[in-house]
């Protein structure tokens, strides 16, 4: 790994701002393998989780990363532009400037869930603003992890970009690397143990992180509009997204209606889960008794556990794992402790805003946040007095696929940002420069200081 690190390094200090050029053809081949490999890659992934819906692997994974390559490369040109920078008129007529220069090379490492965008989107901006890239995807998807290894070594050279493929072990020895950037996307607690290796080489790091993700349903939101779309959400990749909503906030008056528009919008989404090539699995055994095990947690302390997609009944079918809802979820219980990350909606219900923005406060801070209602003003209350990642409202999910808003979590969910400009400048260094002009006034600040200095002081 130290070799193959050493081969970019060796290749960034030999050129360390690659032209428009270099830059362009890089996002060309990365496309190119992306768009020629696609099928391979669906049936990696599905072999990898058991089953991974096709159609699931085709937006979230295939068209989603070819949409932020195809955006870096028709916007690569004006990114790389030096920004001109407004000059304070006592300095003038010097002028000043930002260059977006790379910073070398950046390590990337990427998590089961969506193994293919995770890894490949942060690495079309580490390439797009000029770093060469070494990336670690998860043991957790051997099988793609093996194909990405495979693909890369085909269509880069050895100093543009290398995958090395391992587990926890390959990736605290990665994440001790001298890197000029770590992108790391994966739990709170490993983010934590990476970000502390970094710090010994003072390599700053991007964290893209989990955590609990609040969905709000307001006072006056249509629930059969709301249903559907927090279903979808929720059932995503089975709910195994980091921007998932983990749970629901719903008036308490309100549950049992709540209760009936979600049983009636997954219904028509998954009119049945076991033989549905719709509905994605569980990825792994570990994760799959993990999901039952919060389940038995829950229905132990006191929950009602109610089916969603009723063909099936609750419980396993495989792999796949039924939607439910967990009604009555209190604290006490796991699945209110740890992010859930499958398709079980814990439900707390709330008496008013207050004690929904209090709840949601209390702990901590959520990579999305989700509110749906029709009152401006109940959604600008939610906006001002929480914080979070990224906020949809009167949807799930959407603000990621927005490439031009910066995705990223807060405080436990993460620090830093990418996804469209905001991805180029994260890799790179926006560099100040500022130029003198022949003739100026800067005379006056250098001694023997005098009248004009004490002048402009006064
Ligand atoms: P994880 O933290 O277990 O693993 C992530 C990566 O880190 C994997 O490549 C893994 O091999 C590696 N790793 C494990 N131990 C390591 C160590 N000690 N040092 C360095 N690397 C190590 O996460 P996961 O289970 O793969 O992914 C699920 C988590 O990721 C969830 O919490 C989810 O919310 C989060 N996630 C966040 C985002 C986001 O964009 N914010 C996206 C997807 C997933």
């Amino acid at each position: 790994m130290r070799a193959a690190f050493d081969v970019l390094k060796a290749a960034s200090e030999a050129d360390r701002t690659p032209p428009y050029a270099t830059r362009l053809d890089r996002l060309r081949r990365l496309m190119a393998l992306t768009a020629q490999h696609q099928h391979r890659i669906v049936e990696a992934i599905s072999a990898d989780f058991g089953h991974r819906s096709a159609h699931e692997t085709q937006i979230a994974e295939i068209f989603s990363t070819m949409a932020t390559i195809r955006q870096n490369m028709r916007h690569l040109r004006s990114w790389m532009k030096p920004r001109r920078v407004a000059t304070p008129i006592h300095m003038l007529p010097g002028r000043s400037r930002l260059l977006r220069q790379p910073l070398g090379v950046v390590g990337i490492i990427a998590p089961w869930n969506y193994p293919f965008q995770l890894a490949f989107t942060p690495a079309a901006a580490a390439l797009a603003a000029g770093n060469s890239v070494m990336l670690k995807p998860s043991d957790l998807t051997p099988r793609l992890s093996a194909l990405l290894r495979e693909l890369v070594e085909q269509s880069f050279a050895a100093h543009e970009m290398t995958v090395v493929t391992g587990g926890a072990e390959v990736g605290a020895a990665f994440s001790a690397l001298p890197f000029d950037h770590l992108f790391f996307t994966g739990s709170t607690s490993v983010g934590r143990i990476v970000a502390q290796a970094a710090a010994r080489n003072l390599t700053p790091v991007t964290l893209e992180l989990g955590g609990k993700s609040p969905a709000i349903i307001g006072a006056d939101c249509k629930l059969d509009e709301a249903a559907p779309r927090l279903a979808y959400g929720k059932l995503l990749n089975a709910g195994q997204t980091c921007v998932a909503p983990d749970y629901a906030l719903v008036q308490r008056e309100r549950v049992p209606e709540f209760v009936q528009a979600m049983q009636q919008a997954v219904a028509a989404m998954y009119p049945s889960v076991a033989d549905n090539p719709d509905y994605t699995s569980i990825a792994t055994p570990r994760h799959h008794e993990r999901l039952l095990r919060l389940l038995a947690d829950a229905r132990d302390k006191g929950a009602r556990v109610v089916p969603l997609a009723p063909q099936d009944g609750s419980g396993a079918c495989g792999r796949k794992l039924s939607p439910v809802l967990v009604l009555g979820a209190h604290d006490g219980m796991d699945l209110m402790r740890e992010e859930i990350f499958g398709p079980l909606l814990p439900v707390i219900a709330y008496d008013t805003l207050d004690d929904a923005l209090a709840y949601i406060n209390r702990g901590e801070r959520p990579l999305a946040l989700y509110w749906f209602g029709r009152s401006s003003a109940e959604r600008e209350r939610v906006l001002n007095e929480t914080i979070a990642g990224g906020v949809t409202v009167n949807d799930t999910i959407w603000h990621v696929a927005q490439e031009n808003l910066p995705f990223g979590g807060v405080g436990a969910s993460g620090m830093g940002g990418y996804h469209g400009e905001h991805g180029f400048r994260t890799f790179s260094k926006e560099k100040p420069v500022f130029i003198q002009a022949r003739w100026n006034s800067f005379g006056i600040f250098r001694a023997p200081y005098g009248r004009p200095v004490e002048r402009l002081l006064d």
